[in-house]
């Protein structure tokens, strides 16, 4: 059972945080607030935010993908207006312009990290800078190691991936 203040200091904080970034969480208070139970959950659980509408394996490496917020959050809120949790929702739902609908899972069968792992790394070439981008919402960055929380939608800095390289100036 999760802490009742606990549950509202997050709430408050991911509230702000969502609309300084552009992003509205689920306007059903007591819904969005039971979603926010769960990921608490998980994080006493496992030590990170995962998902809590799916599945975790409990290895970071694994669920890096559904560690919220998830890779599918910003395609699910284009497509569906809603992120597969619905904690998130898009500007139509949350003025009752347009109804919440199923989100279909996104999530392939194999993460995407873990497919890249078979991947061949890309090369560093000589007087280049790493180009990294944030998972979440495809914000990029070239510098030497990634920011420790994305500028855009606040994902932490696990959340980048090497991108690739550019010129350094
Ligand atoms: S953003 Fe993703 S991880 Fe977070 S609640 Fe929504 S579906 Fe789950």
């Amino acid at each position: 059972m999760i802490d009742e203040k606990r549950i509202d200091d997050v709430y408050r904080r991911l509230y702000e945080e969502a609309e300084a970034s552009g992003y509205h969480l689920n306007p059903e208070v007591t819904f969005t607030k039971s979603l926010i139970e769960g990921l608490l959950t998980n994080e006493d659980r496992y030590g990170y935010w995962s998902c809590p509408c799916r599945i975790a394996e409990g290895d970071k490496a694994y669920d890096l993908d559904i560690i919220c917020p998830c890779d599918y959050r910003d395609p699910d809120l284009d497509e569906y207006g809603a992120c597969y949790c619905a904690l998130y929702v898009s500007q139509e739902i949350l003025e009752g312009k347009q109804q919440a609908q199923p989100v279909p899972e996104r999530r392939p069968d194999v993460p995407p990290q873990l497919a890249k792992q078979g991947a061949a790394s890309v090369a560093a070439e000589e007087g280049s800078v790493p180009v990294w981008r944030c998972r979440v919402c495809g914000y990029l960055c070239a510098r030497e190691n990634p920011p420790g929380v994305c500028p855009v939608c606040k994902a932490k800095k696990d959340r980048f991936e090497r991108f690739g390289f550019g010129r350094a100036s």
